[in-house]
């Protein structure tokens, strides 16, 4: 595809960023789509900085990451509801030089579990209190489920469950839980790591559907463990996708080829 004059620039700002796939699946999608655009990577420090680049250069969109999605949210011009109430932004619109923040995150957790099981009056585990765990808590409960929180620090998932109208329950206890979902925020189980999992494999019995939001492996010693006890199994790249799909319709109105990045995801994690 030529790069000319019409360009528009789209990208994702974190630190570090070297492992995002959103480049990959992006670029795809716009060359897919022939829509005259490219996304890059840009690790960045000092964000008033860059959103001022943002804002002089025109740069149309932005995914944000680690450890930006807090600390964003003063430096714009307008935060979404959904994105206000978790308390991040993973989405920038440049909507005619004024900066939209928006989050996406929760609603790639939702399409990933809603397109093999339940939520709607179902209850789930969510292990973990962090950035992740919002995402997931909050998205889970607009779609009507029960939610139970874990933390290894208990006060921190205390808080959450409380912001939310959720159950919490001390990490030491996360074996004697029953529901209908579990979904693995922590990174535990994450390369290097990837012979730890949360739970023993006798507990998985405990749970009708796992998900885990690590990526790295796409299958986790968790989702092993949970596919041998007979669970319906969500891989953390269908969040990873869904989210990267929802930011693409936001900032071009196109419906983006989402099994072909999923591929292109895939096939470049296995290498
Ligand atoms: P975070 O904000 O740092 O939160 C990490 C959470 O994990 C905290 O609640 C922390 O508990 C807990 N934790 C960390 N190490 C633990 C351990 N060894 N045992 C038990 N709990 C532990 O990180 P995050 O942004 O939520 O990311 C967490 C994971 O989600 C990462 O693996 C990331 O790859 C994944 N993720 C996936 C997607 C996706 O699209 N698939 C999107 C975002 C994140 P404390 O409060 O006790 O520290």
């Amino acid at each position: 595809m030529r790069i000319d004059t019409a360009t528009a620039l789209y990208g994702i700002i974190g630190h570090p960023v070297k492992h995002s796939l959103s480049p990959l699946i992006q670029n795809l999608a716009f060359k897919q789509l022939g829509i005259n655009a490219v996304y890059l990577a840009f690790d960045i420090t000092d964000l008033s900085s860059a959103l001022a680049g943002v804002r002089a250069l025109g740069i149309k969109g932005l995914s944000v990451t680690i450890p930006h999605k807090t600390d964003i949210i003063p430096l714009l011009d307008e935060i979404e509801g959904m994105a206000k109430a978790i308390g991040a932004v993973n989405t920038v619109i440049n909507k005619e030089g004024r900066l939209l923040g928006t989050n996406t995150d929760w609603l790639g957790a939702i399409l990933a579990i809603k397109e093999k099981g339940e939520i709607a009056g179902k209850d789930y585990l969510i292990l973990g209190a962090g950035g992740a765990a919002r995402a997931v808590a909050f998205g889970l409960k607009k779609e009507g489920a029960e939610i139970v929180i874990a933390n290894r620090t208990y006060e921190k998932g205390k808080a959450l469950a409380e912001e939310i109208g959720a159950k919490v329950i001390p990490w030491e206890r996360i074996r004697k839980v029953k529901t209908y979902g579990l979904v693995n925020t922590t990174p535990v189980g994450m390369w290097p790591e990837t012979e730890k999992s949360p739970l023993p494999d006798e507990v998985l019995g405990n749970f009708s559907l796992v998900m885990d939001t690590v990526y790295r492996p796409l299958e986790t010693k968790l989702l092993r463990q949970a596919q041998k006890a007979g669970c319906i199994c969500v891989d953390g790249l269908k969040m990873l996708i869904y989210q990267g799909a929802a930011q693409f319709r936001l900032w071009t109105g196109q419906e983006p080829p989402v099994e072909e990045m999923f591929k292109a995801a895939k096939a470049f994690l296995e290498e």
